[in-house]
């Protein structure tokens, strides 16, 4: 089986890991019912996407 040779130094296992931050979720507000979705997503609590109803909400 094929093994490192050396230990990766502390600079290049940060420098690997320099890529892995997460990005915060990008929230918006719903033109319609004002609550926060997610952008190119329909609306979880009034159903609405692009002016109009997509899905009937309940209750
Ligand atoms: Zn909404």
């Amino acid at each position: 089986m094929a093994v490192p040779k050396r230990k990766t130094s502390p600079s290049k296992r940060n420098m690997r890991r320099s890529h892995h931050a997460l990005s915060p979720v990008n929230f918006q507000e719903c033109p319609n019912c004002g609550e926060l979705r997610l952008p190119h997503n329909l609306c979880s609590s009034c159903g609405h996407y692009n002016g109009r109803e997509i899905v009937s909400s309940e209750a």
